[in-house]
């Protein structure tokens, strides 16, 4: 009997049980390794089928007796374990990479700094709207390899992340998408902003003349790059500024989407996303869905009932006339602008948490034009004393999510907005950016 190949999987997270369960179905002798701990939901998963794992140590012996090794994103590629891996000539890959070899559905690929989750789910609500037989899968919720190996689809919209990109070898979407790039994770990626780029543009490294590549035409890091590194795929850029003759541009409030002679018309009035950035993510989305071929009718429809993405310029609830507004997510300076940007009232903002050198000039010219008051939520605030100390009109400073939502509701008046969108990290006071969120919505149903 030949001898099974053996599949050792580093890190026991959501990707790393897919790709256990995966490997299992496909044949491997499966091995999962975690220095830390497996959450006790996964550990059921791996008993139940029987998959042998370890906690609390990676075995050395055991994982360069692989013949295939699959690493989970957040292992840098840089720890001693991963590079003796490759000086032994066994293949690290990522999730993604394993998963794609076992499905033959047409691969939806969505990377950027920002906008990643909002496009995918957008995406994803577009196609199982028009009909198709969808799963979304990735950087995002379940487990693409899980997927696969569970509940394969025609369709799968993935949300991907740069170490995600890191990670592939053949992987090659049909359509992917680039929504943006700006400075993010550089201590992965030595701390040049170059290496990063590179890592989001391995999306398109495998595609071909038949494949389509949708970005952001007014990004110049990537028109930049794409002017210097051309690809072979069929390029769909999109615009707020200029006109595109294949693609997707802002005529007015309309937005216009052509690929080849197809063209669809709509108006931004009626989407139930706001800002400028959501535009952007709902013509890249778009373009997706016109090129598998939803009807225009059906697009159209589907963005005006889209609901919306939780943590995201979430709307939480109108007090005294008040909105106040849950951005949790909003980790870094660029997505702060295009909340502030999309501010239409006075707003209180809520901001800080763990700095990740964040450069905050770009923010000046916004926070002087929408914010009546800063009420600093952070372990270490000194960063944002300093920058806006002399910009703001009002500044607090707070260390419990529920002094500063009772702040805010103090100086709030009829017509405001609360803003939460920090700007930074959560890990210095909360569990997560979906924790830091939730409490933010609980403090303020309470008031
Ligand atoms: P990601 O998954 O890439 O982190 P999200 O869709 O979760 O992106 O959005 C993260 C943050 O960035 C949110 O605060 C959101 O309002 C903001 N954002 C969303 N789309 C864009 C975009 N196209 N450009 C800039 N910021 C965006």
């Amino acid at each position: 009997k030949e001898k099974r190949a053996r599949l050792v999987v580093l890190g026991g997270g959501e990707s790393g049980i897919g790709a256990a369960i995966l490997g299992r179905k496909e044949g491997f002798e499966v091995f999962v390794s975690d220095k830390g701990r497996i959450k006790e939901k996964y550990k059921n998963v791996l008993e139940q089928y029987e998959i042998i794992w370890e906690e609390g140590q990676h075995s050395a012996e055991k994982i360069y007796s692989a013949d295939l090794v699959m690493k989970s994103p957040g292992i840098p590629d840089r720890v001693p374990l991963v590079t003796e891996l490759v000086k032994r000539g066994i293949p690290v890959i990522s999730e993604i990479e394993f998963a794609a070899q076992y499905t033959d559905a047409q691969l939806i690929g969505i990377t950027g700094s920002n906008g990643k989750t909002t496009t995918t789910m957008l995406t994803y609500h577009l196609l199982k709207n028009g009909g198709l037989d969808a799963g979304m899968a990735g950087n995002i919720g379940d487990s693409f390899a899980q997927m696969v190996a569970e509940d394969d689809k025609k369709y799968f919209v993935l949300e991907i992340s740069s170490f995600q990109l890191d990670g592939i070898v053949s992987f090659r979407p049909g359509i992917a998408v680039i929504t943006n790039i700006t400075p993010d994770h550089l201590d992965r990626y030595d701390y040049k902003f170059e290496n990063y780029i590179a890592s989001k543009f391995r999306i398109a490294m495998n595609q071909t003349a038949e494949d389509y590549l949708i970005y952001d035409a007014d990004d110049e890091v990537i028109t930049d790059w794409l002017a210097k590194h051309p690809v072979p795929s069929r390029l769909l850029p999109f615009s707020l500024e200029k006109k595109i003759e294949n693609g997707a541009y802002l005529k007015g409030d309309k937005i216009i989407l052509t690929i080849d002679n197809d063209q669809i018309t709509m108006s931004t009035d009626t989407l139930t996303l706001e800002g400028k950035h959501n535009v952007k993510n709902t013509m890249a989305a778009s373009l997706v869905a016109q090129l598998v071929k939803v009807r225009k009718k059906t697009i159209r429809e589907s963005l005006e009932n889209f609901q919306g993405v939780e943590h995201r310029l979430e709307k939480v609830l109108k007090i005294q006339n008040v909105q106040y507004i849950n951005d949790s997510k909003a980790t870094n300076v660029n997505a702060v602008l295009y909340a502030l940007d999309s501010m239409t009232a006075p707003t209180v903002w809520i901001v800080g948490g763990e700095d990740k050198g964040n450069d905050y000039t770009a923010l000046m010219p916004l926070v002087r034009e929408k914010v009546k008051a800063i009420i600093c939520l952070g372990l270490d605030n000194s960063k944002i004393i300093e920058a806006f100390g002399k910009v703001a009109d009002l500044m607090v400073e707070t260390q419990s999510m529920e002094e500063a939502v009772k702040i805010a509701y103090k100086i709030a008046e009829k017509g405001d907005n609360v803003l939460l969108s920090p700007a930074c990290a959560s890990f210095d006071l909360f569990e997560s950016y979906e924790d830091r969120g939730d409490q933010f919505k609980a403090a303020v149903k309470r008031l």
